[in-house]
């Protein structure tokens, strides 16, 4: 197996299943003391009875409380950091924001073992010091950005912070320093393709590209594939979620038959959402997430929502650690577009502004142009049919949309009653993208 790197602890890779037991095992045990510098934590394992002595495996964990979303919103922001903030040296935040933002802190430690696990998976697909690396994802919050560069940089790659858009200057780079690998979302590559086209660029040809990394959204295989046709580059699928980290919880090896999910990290547990038992392996269910090496704030049973199942534990690759499927769909009704985190919940107290709307809506979400986009449809109270007004106030509701979500849909306004009324639970959201598949 080609995991030489001096730079990233190889022998974590090459763990037997047995040695990964162990050492998950002491990692837990580990995590479970530091957790209760946290108030939330040692309040939890006080009333559950918990000591360390009930943990001696992996499975264990299952004796541990859960962690939701909501917990980090009550406790918003900084009530479950497990060290001084003056131990702190980064704060990132879940990406989507507004109103409740969950954040997110890391030590020095914790973002040089990001920095780690990020250059392992790009180490894991090919790349060496001698490649560029070009990072065409947002920076800021959203660890995408951060995440990469330092995980690249650690690998030894040049590592050129492109960020996102701007498709005309990222071909310019592409083409001048030599670009062989690209960290995007997928939706974003499509769209660069189609500028390369305009502009009588043949990515085969004109650049010296060879591999892609792909995430943060969710994406199907013939996705995958049509972008691997375009560019004739390989793509790889990246998950990543900021309560974790970022970037390089999980990636495809050259395989590219599922997700490693790094289990000297992280303990992972897929579960029934319903009854949260966990699932057999092959069986879809919850991804629950521990990670049992971070200092700042590790958490214990993290409901990512994230739907998924087991695919194997070991691999042609050499690497036991356990795959994952790509995902699968989302037990809440999170949308995740172009990377950006969005519940319907924003969407919908922005509509409820308007006195002129009715309170019916409809959220599709469709692939136009191999671009996703975002169209809601509302319907609008009687009376309200003058042209002007009502074209005025789309803008204006679309507006307002795009300060809350941070990307701007089509808004269309229909008459009341035109949309269709669901009986039971209202469908608020169709995807038509086809992207858990
Ligand atoms: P954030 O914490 O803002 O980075 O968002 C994390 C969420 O993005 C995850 O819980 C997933 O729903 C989604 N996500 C990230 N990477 C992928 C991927 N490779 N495939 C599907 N969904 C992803
Ligand atoms: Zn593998």
């Amino acid at each position: 197996m080609d995991v030489k790197s001096p730079y990233l602890h190889p022998e974590y890779e090459t763990l037997s299943r047995e040695e990964i037991s162990k050492l998950q095992t002491e990692r837990l045990r580990e995590t479970f003391e530091h957790c209760k510098n946290v108030p939330f934590y040692a309040k939890k394992f006080k009333e559950m009875n918990l000591s360390v002595e009930d943990i001696n495996s992996p499975e264990d964990v299952r004796k541990l409380p859960f962690t939701t979303k909501q917990d980090l919103r009550d406790t918003y922001p900084f009530g479950l950091a497990a060290v001084p903030l003056s131990e702190c040296v980064r704060l990132h935040s879940s990406s989507g924001t507004t109103g409740n933002p969950t954040v997110i802190l890391h030590t020095q430690r914790d973002l040089d073992e990001w920095a780690n696990q990020v250059a392992r998976n790009l180490w894991m697909v090919g790349l060496r010091p001698d490649d560029v690396f070009q990072n065409s994802s947002g920076y800021g919050m959203f660890t995408g950005g951060l995440g990469f560069q330092y995980g690249a940089e650690r690998l030894g790659m040049l590592t050129v912070p492109a960020a996102a858009g701007n498709s005309l200057r990222q071909i310019k780079f592409i083409k001048d320093f030599g670009t062989t690998a690209i960290h995007a979302i997928p939706s974003y590559l499509t769209r660069l393709y189609e500028v390369m086209q305009e502009q009588g660029v043949d990515p085969r040809k004109d650049t010296k590209l060879k591999v892609f990394a792909i995430g943060a959204e969710p994406h199907s295989e013939e996705q995958r594939k049509r972008i691997e046709n375009m560019f004739g580059v390989k793509a790889y699928n990246s998950f990543g979620m900021s309560e974790m980290c970022g970037p390089g919880v999980g990636f495809e090896c050259k395989e590219q038959n599922g997700l490693h999910f790094w289990e000297d990290y992280y303990i992972v547990e897929i579960v029934d959402p319903d009854t949260l038992e966990p699932v057999p392996d092959g069986e879809i269910g919850e991804l629950v997430l521990t990670s049992i090496r971070r200092e700042a704030m590790p958490l214990i049973r993290y409901r990512t929502r994230d739907l998924t199942r087991v695919l194997g534990r070991t691999c042609p690759c050499g690497r036991n650690h356990v795959r994952l499927d790509r995902m699968k769909g989302r037990s809440d009704d999170m949308i995740v577009l172009r990377g950006v985190n969005i519940f319907p919940i924003q969407i919908e107290k922005i509509l409820m502004k308007f006195p002129e709307l009715g309170s019916n809506y409809l959220i599709t979400l469709s692939t136009e142009d191999n671009n996703d986009q975002m169209t809601v449809e509302v319907e609008v109270n009687e009376g309200t049919d003058d042209f002007a007004k009502l074209q005025s106030l789309e803008k204006e509701i679309r507006h307002q949309l795009g300060d809350e979500i941070l990307l701007k849909p089509i808004v269309r306004l229909v008459s009341k009653g035109s949309l269709p009324v669901s009986e039971g639970k209202a469908v608020r959201v169709v995807d038509k993208r086809k992207v858990y598949q």
